[in-house]
């Protein structure tokens, strides 16, 4: 599938000058969601990326993406989540963005120390938001083994903020 042909430009949003990629059209359309899981499977396979024990997938758009992929794996999913949503303890990172900061969670027993994991979002814009992650993964000392996004916004290079593991994306702009 061209996903790109399905994703939606809207202008403007959230704020003057941006054009928020919207993904929704695509996880509408009935062969949606198992092209985006296959292509993943296909990309991973192909740098042999295997015996993954969890799909960490970011809020909000990262679980609907990460779910399927963990079923399709055959490993577990492990939500990280904004701020006050998880109800045991956690691990906190805050991270800045252009104008603020922003705060993301993780359970603190959701991993065990060397598992492999892979972290998945629908979009990398500056990789603020992936680099942060890979934090919260790093306190759980479970091993980070590669990244996968739908969307990579090349012009912004948010690839150069994360660590040194592969990072593979199914559309890009
Ligand atoms: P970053 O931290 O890389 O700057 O931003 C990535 C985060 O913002 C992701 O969690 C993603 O969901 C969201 N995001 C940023 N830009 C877009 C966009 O154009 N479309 C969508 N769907 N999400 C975006």
């Amino acid at each position: 599938m061209d996903f790109k042909s399905v994703i939606r430009d809207i202008p403007d949003f959230p704020q003057a000058g941006i054009i928020f990629r919207d993904i929704t059209p695509l996880l509408a359309h009935s062969q949606g969601l198992s092209s985006i899981i296959k292509a993943f499977q296909a990309k991973f396979a192909e740098i042999s990326i295997d015996n993954i024990d969890y799909i960490i997938g970011i809020e909000s758009r990262g679980f609907i993406l990460g779910a399927p992929l963990a079923m399709a794996l055959g490993c577990g999913f492990v939500p990280v989540r904004k701020p006050k949503k998880l109800p045991s303890a956690v691990f906190r990172v805050e991270y800045a963005l252009e104008y603020g900061t922003d705060t993301l969670e993780i359970h603190q027993d959701a991993i065990a120390a060397g598992k492999r994991v892979i972290i998945i979002d629908d979009v990398i814009a500056t990789g603020g938001t992936a680099a942060a992650t890979a934090k919260l993964v790093e306190q759980t000392g479970a091993e980070l083994v590669a990244y996968g996004f739908l969307i990579e916004l090349d012009f912004l290079n948010g690839r150069k903020s994360l660590p040194n593991v592969p990072i593979i994306s199914l559309a890009s702009y």
